[in-house]
């Protein structure tokens, strides 16, 4: 035993020295979790490892595509509340208007989460300027006092989520405000009746939330809804096929990533905008892009 403990010892040494080559190898292997924009921004939550589909793009960003051509990614904002408020829902007037501002001035276009689906799909026509989905959960009524008039102002469009039987409380849209929102160019979507986790759910409270939902947002607007935003992000797969089922057209998540063409329509990624994201981390996330001279005002 004694003759053999200097061996151990090298043995030990040897492995030590392995392992620690081995993990500065595996670090240096695993591919970032984000390419572009450099550094992840401050998402507020916590992200999850980019597959290959939702990984962002290498390259810098191509300009906006033909009308027919597809855009070969997207970027899908998260907002909550706009305003001061306790918790990491709200971001700050301030902060949201200079936010759109930097948008607006370096080349891009707040569109809808259904308008940007069809871009990722060939269809539709492309805006003028870059363009960024702007999504809004659970209608909170801070929308129409801060977010709403921002993005009139840039000309701007974003789908609002709406939490069906919320709509009678103070702190959310009402259902006058819905249309109204509705007729300047906002889409609706569902984000269910109760904001309940739908995994759940037992089949009849499922499809109420889901397709219950839908109707009754397409028997106050009199048009159709074909986006949905699950509660807290979270679901399955009967909980995807509810949502195919139901009819909706594309479906968003809370996963952490940049929309690509290869981005599962029911499963699409999305991008949190946290209270605590500086502005220069916002402006990384969007490099400057030259908006066409006939959209310049
Ligand atoms: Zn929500």
């Amino acid at each position: 035993m004694i003759r053999r403990a200097p061996t151990l010892k090298i043995v030990l040494a040897l492995l030590t020295v392995i392992i620690a080559l081995g993990s500065a190898a595996s670090i240096k292997a695993y591919p970032p979790f984000v390419t572009f924009p450099a550094s992840a921004p401050d998402s507020g939550i916590e992200p999850v490892a980019a597959t290959a589909s939702q990984a962002a793009p290498k390259d810098t960003p191509e300009p906006a595509a033909a009308p027919g051509k597809a855009v070969p990614y997207l970027q899908i904002l998260i907002y909550h509340e706009i305003g001061a408020g306790p918790n990491g829902l709200y971001v700050a007037v301030q902060n949201f208007e200079e936010q759109m501002k930097y948008l607006y001035d370096n080349g891009y276009t707040g569109i809808t989460l259904a308008e940007g689906r069809a871009l990722l799909e060939g269809r539709g026509n492309a805006p003028a300027g870059q363009p960024v989905v702007l999504t809004f959960d659970d209608a909170y009524r801070s929308f129409i006092d801060h977010a709403y008039p921002v993005l009139s102002k840039y000309g701007f469009k974003a789908t609002v989520f709406v939490i069906a039987d919320y709509t009678g409380d103070p702190n959310y849209l009402s259902w006058e405000q819905i249309a109204d929102i509705a007729s300047h160019g906002m889409e609706i979507g569902s984000h269910s009746r109760t904001h309940t986790l739908l995994p759940t759910l037992e089949s009849t409270r499922l499809n109420e939330e889901i397709a219950g939902s839908k109707a009754v947002l397409e028997q106050h607007l009199g048009q159709p809804v074909s986006s949905f935003c699950y509660p807290c992000g979270e679901y399955d797969q009967t909980v995807i096929d509810a949502v195919r089922q139901a009819g909706y057209q594309q479906a968003v998540t809370v996963k952490y990533g940049w929309a690509t063409t290869q981005s599962p329509a029911l499963e699409i990624p999305r991008i949190r905008i946290s209270r605590y994201l500086t502005h220069d981390k916002f402006a990384e996330m969007f490099p400057p892009q030259s908006r066409p001279s006939s959209a310049q005002q």
